[in-house]
C-alpha cells in the first residue's frame, strides 16, 4: 500500500477529520537520517500529524512546521509539512536509545521530556502564525490535542502510532485527527467520546489491515461520515544545489577566504534529508 491521507466530514459537517497511512514516508526518514528506534517513532508521529495538519491548509504554498524542545536526551523535533502531502525533518539526537516504558512501547516521552511545542503556519502573509503550548507528555499526540485545545481552540482527539519492526525498519505508521467544529452537538460529543475510550491504538489498527479509510469508518461511522477527498504523501526535502549556493554566497568573505587558505573544500549538509553538497577550492574562490 502507498502512503497517502485522507479527508473526511460527519455529523452535518460538525466533525471533520483526517486519517493517514505513512510507513514508506517514515522509512525513508529513518534511512536518511540512520534513525534509531525511538527517533523513528517521534519523527514518523509528528511527520504524520505535519502531513495532516498541511492537508488543512488553503494555499498551495502554505507550509506548517512543527518545532518540538525537549529536556530529554532527544532534545528536539523539526518537521515541515507542505499542503501537497510533501513532508521533512529531522530529529536533532538521531541515536538515542532508552528501555521500553511500562505499558514496554518505544519511550518517546522520556526521549522529548518536558519543554514546548511550536506551531508554524505560513500562509503567504506578512507574518506567519505562530502558537506555542507547553509538552504534555512529550508522546507527541497528546501535545498536538493540548496545542489544538488551547492555541487554536478546536476540540481535536489525535491519535499517532509509528510500529517498528524486529528488524528496524519501519512496520507500520499513520494516525488521524478529529476535530469538532463549533456548530457540534452535546450528543455528538458524548457519543464521540465514549467512541474513543474503546478503540485500538492507531499501530493495532494498521496491523489488523485497516485502511485510513477503515480507520476514519472505525471512528465516525455512526456520525453519517463522508469521505471528501484523498492525496498521496511522501518524504521529500526541496533542497536543491543552487538553494545551498545561496546560503554559501552569504557566508562572510573571511571565513571563505580561510577555508581557501585551508584548501579546504566546503561540505554543507542539508539538516532536513541529510544529503550533502560539495563546494571545490575552485568553486569557492569563484563564489569570491
Ligand atoms: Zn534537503
Amino acid at each position: 500500500m502507498s502512503d497517502y491521507m485522507l479527508r473526511a466530514t460527519a455529523a452535518d459537517g460538525s466533525i471533520r477529520a483526517f486519517a493517514i497511512t505513512s510507513k514508506n514516508t517514515v522509512e525513508k526518514a529513518r534511512l536518511a537520517h540512520n534513525l534509531s528506534p525511538i527517533a523513528t517513532a517521534a519523527l514518523g508521529r509528528t511527520m504524520s500529524a505535519a502531513l495532516m495538519m498541511g492537508y488543512m491548509l488553503k494555499g498551495d504554498k502554505d507550509t506548517v512546521s512543527i518545532h518540538i524542545e525537549g529536556s530529554g536526551p532527544m532534545k528536539g523535533i523539526n518537521v515541515q509539512a507542505d499542503a501537497k502531502g510533501c513532508v521533512k525533518g529531522y530529529v536533532f539526537e538521531p541515536d538515542v536509545e532508552l528501555p521500553p516504558n511500562s505499558q514496554g512501547k518505544l519511550d518517546v516521552g522520556n526521549a522529548i521530556g518536558i519543554g514546548v511545542l511550536t506551531v508554524v503556519k505560513d500562509m503567504g502573509l506578512k507574518d506567519p502564525y505562530v502558537g506555542q503550548t507547553e509538552l504534555k507528555t512529550g508522546e507527541i499526540a497528546e501535545d498536538l490535542t493540548y496545542y489544538f485545545a488551547v492555541s487554536e481552540q478546536v476540540p481535536s482527539s489525535v491519535g499517532l502510532g509509528v510500529l517498528v519492526d524486529v528488524d528496524c525498519s519501519v512496520r507500520q505508521a499513520g494516525g488521524f485527527i478529529l476535530q469538532l467544529m463549533p456548530d457540534v452537538s452535546d450528543e455528538v460529543i458524548d457519543k464521540l467520546e465514549e467512541k474513543i475510550k474503546g478503540i485500538k491504538s492507531v499501530t493495532e489498527m494498521f496491523e489488523d489491515n485497516m485502511t485510513p479509510e477503515d480507520i476514519i469508518s472505525e471512528l465516525l461511522g455512526n456520525f453519517g461520515v463522508e469521505i471528501l477527498d484523498k492525496h498521496d504523501v511522501e518524504f521529500k526535502c526541496d533542497c536543491s544545489e543552487e538553494r545551498v549556493l545561496n546560503a554559501v554566497a552569504g557566508l562572510n568573505k573571511n571565513d571563505l577566504q580561510s577555508l581557501i587558505d585551508e584548501g579546504e573544500p566546503l561540505e554543507i549538509r542539508c539538516q532536513y534529508c541529510n544529503k550533502v553538497y560539495n563546494f571545490s577550492i575552485d568553486k569557492l574562490k569563484e563564489l569570491m
